[in-house]
């Protein structure tokens, strides 16, 4: 059986990170992944740019879903000392020292030439230079720990051979898009060896809603500029209509609490999956006073105009036409309506609300939410708490981020902590 002082599984964003910090200490690695290449998934990142980093970095952007407050206060104190010990700035100063330059809009980092392939292409090239070996289309079966000679060891089964090292890194990721190699295998080992695993549910994910088909065949393929709310929070960005509910970006960032909410309600024994209520404002830009002040005025000069015309001149037309259809007589005239009418069609527009009756799998979502429980790892070197030598990093921890560069900052992160820690 081969050995090296360190194994990896998994050759993603936090594996690679973390086996040329290793490496660089002197370290033999090996790094395992099931892909036929590298950084599979990073090549789907950021529509194929990489949104690798953020230039506003809160412990807060690290809480999609919906904690109570200890696990709040855990997470939040992890993740801070997480980021103080590696942040964004050492983020774009590995990855400049490795040879790729970064450039950001509106605060999100990409690679400067645009592409993922540049990011993915510098890792690999660092790896190699440090004579990190690499074996990919490889799947680990199991791990286990256990005596070899004097010494405890983990010994990583794949579907070839097996491998013996003294230090272990769970570096598999989650759940979310499997086509990249992704099927929470991490979870079962991490199990396997006594660790507590929070739930894993699909995270920055689209909506399916409960609206009528009617609705959906007017308006599905819209896009638009809106505010959408639910509980306390609320996200404001390009949303997007669908056949089968909502998505964009505003949608992504609270789909994680949205969705396991959704699930506290569906794992009771065969109990039908529950609702949840989202409020979504098809004009953000103005409050409901100024709305309402403005078509005073349209109806005050243009009387004759219809209902629909009135709304077209502030909403998508296709929207205007879903929502009136059957609620307002659209031919109308607006000089028709009430204080009361115009009221309840500017509330129509403005708090709109969605049911929410599922999500899309993990198939389609960019993240897993849940994971290895916090409490059983060291945020100083992504140690296991349970079993020495064995680190986790980036996914598989029960940490995942919003939108915009933040699950990707938590894999640099975590792996260059374990990296750091398996060398010594
Ligand atoms: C479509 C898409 C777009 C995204 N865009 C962004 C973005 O722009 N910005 C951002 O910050 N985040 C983005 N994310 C999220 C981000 O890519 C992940 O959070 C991040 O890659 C996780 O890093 P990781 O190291 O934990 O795991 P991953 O990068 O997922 O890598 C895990 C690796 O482990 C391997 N593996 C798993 N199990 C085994 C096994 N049993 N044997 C061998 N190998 C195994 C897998 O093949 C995989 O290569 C996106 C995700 C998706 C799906």
């Amino acid at each position: 059986m081969r050995s090296y002082a360190v194994i990896i599984i998994g050759a993603g964003a936090s594996g690679m990170i973390a086996g040329v910090v290793a490496a660089r200490k002197g370290v033999k690695v090996l790094i395992i992944d099931r892909q036929e290449k590298c950084g599979h998934k990073l090549y789907a990142t950021g529509n194929g740019r990489c949104n690798f980093t953020n230039e506003i970095m809160k412990p807060e952007y690290f809480i999609p879903d919906l904690l109570n407050d200890q696990e709040r206060l855990l997470r939040m104190d992890f993740v801070k000392k997480c980021l103080d010990n590696f942040n964004k700035d050492d983020t774009i100063e590995f990855f400049k020292e490795i040879g790729m330059l970064s450039y950001h809009k509106d605060g999100y980092y990409y690679p400067a030439g645009e592409q993922a392939y540049s990011l993915v292409h510098a890792l690999e090239r660092e790896l190699n230079r440090l004579n990190v070996t690499i074996k990919l289309q490889t799947a680990v079966d199991y791990v286990e720990k256990k005596k070899v000679g004097l010494r405890e060891s983990f010994i990583v089964h794949t579907d070839e051979e097996s491998f013996m090292c003294s230090k272990l890194l769970l570096a598999c990721g989650g759940e979310a898009g499997p086509i990249y190699g992704c099927k929470g295998d991490g979870y079962r080992f991490a199990k396997d060896m006594g660790h507590d695993i929070k739930t894993p549910l699909p995270s920055l994910t689209a909506l399916y809603t409960d609206t009528s088909k009617k609705i959906r065949n007017i308006w599905a393929g819209v896009r638009f500029k809106g505010e959408v709310r639910y509980a306390d929070k609320s996200s404001y960005g390009e949303m997007i209509l669908t056949d089968y509910g909502i998505s964009g970006i505003p949608i992504f960032q609270l789909s994680g609490m949205i969705i396991r909410e959704l699930n506290k309600v569906n794992k009771s024994v065969n109990a039908p999956i529950s609702s949840e209520l989202i409020f979504v404002d098809f004009i953000p830009d103005y409050d409901e006073e100024e709305l309402f002040d403005y078509f005073k005025g349209l109806i005050k000069n243009y009387g004759s105009l219809s209902v629909i015309e009135l709304i077209r001149g502030v909403v998508n037309f296709k929207i205007s036409e879903a929502l009136l259809n059957g609620i307002y007589d659209e031919e109308k005239h607006i000089n028709d309506l009430t204080d009361d009418d115009l009221k309840r069609i500017i509330d129509l527009f403005k708090n709109y609300e969605f049911k929410i009756i599922g999500y899309s799998s993990y198939e389609k979502a960019q993240v897993t939410s849940g994971g290895v429980n916090l409490t059983d790892v060291d945020f100083s070197t992504m140690m296991s708490k349970k079993v020495e030598g064995l680190y986790f990093s980036g996914e598989i921890l029960d940490v995942s981020g919003l939108c915009g560069g933040y699950n990707l900052q938590w894999a640099w992160t975590t792996g260059y902590i374990a990296g750091t820690s398996l060398s010594v």
